[in-house]
């Protein structure tokens, strides 16, 4: 069927707005809007009939006219975030279940190629207005907030994502779980046995982090993903597990982790400490959490020519958190495909000097290669630790201490 003739069987349903009816040809001609597209439609379809044009003047049988409203819901949505810090939103929207029907029947009847869905250009459109007057960003991928909007009932419902920050913790007193535990007897309801806090023991290393955490990020709640865990009757020293942090639905988001490093510090009082590295996000917890995922090694680095202790800790540092391009390396190409892949270094610290060889100790994401990260691999692996030193460097000894699951002591 010809686009003119689909359009006049569009408009033989029913009133049908500019909105509407561009929509229903939504992924042709980009660069429009849709109500631009409908009416160009209208406007071409009036003059091949020579017939007056009439700008659209009535109740639209698709959407009843939804788009009139987009600037008061863009007032709804800005009212709805007004307490919240934020820098990036998302629109999102339940549609009317008649609206879909409206608009899936005429797609299937007159078996049109590109529609656009009402949802995508409600989205889009509140999206816009709302960033015209509040000056923030509209993010498909990761925004910091989500408003739906409910045409049903007129509502919003806001959906405030939670931020994630990366850090190592140490626990130098016993009998402290990692996360909170439900009393055994009540399950969490309070009783006598647990003097009516629900919880089995008073704190955790979890709620010790998070509550100066959920105070300062005014947030509802913190959860800790932790890189495997230890005992609760073993302390973790030394240069303390990695864990991921989860601020749930924070009302504020540009927190100093510096200061909230020295918060967390002085309020756990001795009996936890932590050291606070980036900023994280969820897709990491993952990394961090599944089973394969990471390997802590130690290992001992040799580098040719003159280097003091502090200009190698601060190359060390330019690799934390970064993802390293490996090509298969040489040692092992002959027994592997030639690929490149990408690895994350999720944690890397200096940590002395030994037989005049500098001690590393690296968190590296499942599969990273530890020697090639260190020596470059003539190129393959990118960016490496010669490279960023421009000197020669390799690994001498390398041990692996700590396994993904496997119960550390102290
Ligand atoms: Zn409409
Ligand atoms: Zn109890």
């Amino acid at each position: 069927m010809e686009i003119a003739e689909q359009v006049k069987a569009i408009l033989a349903y029913g009133e049908t707005c500019d909105h509407c009816l561009g929509r229903f040809f939504g992924k042709r001609s980009h660069g429009l809007s849709n109500d631009e597209r409908g009416r160009g439609l209208r406007i071409a379809i009036a003059i091949a009939e020579n017939q007056p044009y009439e700008k659209f003047s009535s109740t639209c049988w698709v959407c009843g006219n939804f788009f009139d409203t987009v600037p008061l819901w863009a007032d709804r949505v800005v009212e709805a975030v007004k307490e919240l810090e934020f820098s990036t939103l998302l629109v999102g929207c339940r549609v009317p279940p008649l609206i879909a029907e409206n608009e899936e029947m005429v797609w299937s009847d007159l078996s049109l190629a590109e529609p656009e869905p009402f949802k995508s250009e409600v989205n889009r459109e509140v999206g816009k207005a709302v960033s015209a007057r509040i000056g923030k960003p509209v993010d498909f991928k990761k925004p910091d907030v989500v408003i739906i909007l409910d045409p049903s009932t007129g509502t919003t419902e806001v959906q405030v994502n939670s931020v994630f920050f990366y850090g190592r913790y140490q626990k130098f007193e016993r009998g402290i779980p990692q996360t909170h535990w439900d009393c055994r007897a009540c399950r969490g309801a309070g009783c006598e046995k647990c003097n009516f806090t629900g919880a089995q023991y008073l704190d955790s290393v979890e709620e010790l982090i998070g509550r100066p955490v959920i105070a300062m990020f005014d947030a509802e709640n913190a959860v800790l993903h932790g890189a495997g865990r230890e005992d609760i009757d073993a302390r973790m020293v030394g240069t303390g597990r990695p864990f991921i942090l989860e601020v749930v639905a924070p009302k504020r988001r540009s927190v100093d982790l510096e200061k909230l490093e020295n918060e967390i510090n002085r309020t756990a009082a001795g009996r936890v400490s932590v050291a606070l590295k980036r900023w994280s996000d969820r897709a990491e917890v993952e990394t961090l959490k599944s089973n394969k995922a990471h390997k802590k090694y130690r290992i001992l680095v040799e580098v040719d020519g003159e280097l003091t202790a502090d200009e190698f800790a601060k190359a060390l540092k330019t690799l934390q958190g970064v993802t390293i391009q490996q090509r298969t390396p040489e040692r092992v190409a002959h027994r592997r495909a030639d690929k490149i892949r990408e690895r994350k270094v999720l944690d890397i610290e200096y940590a002395g000097e030994q037989d005049g060889k500098f001690v590393v100790e690296v968190l590296g994401e499942a599969g990273l290669y530890i020697k090639e990260l260190v020596s470059g691999d003539s190129g393959r692996t990118r960016p490496s630790l010669a490279e960023i030193l421009n000197k020669a460097a390799h690994v001498t000894s390398l041990d692996v201490t700590q396994v993904e699951g496997a119960k550390e002591g102290e």
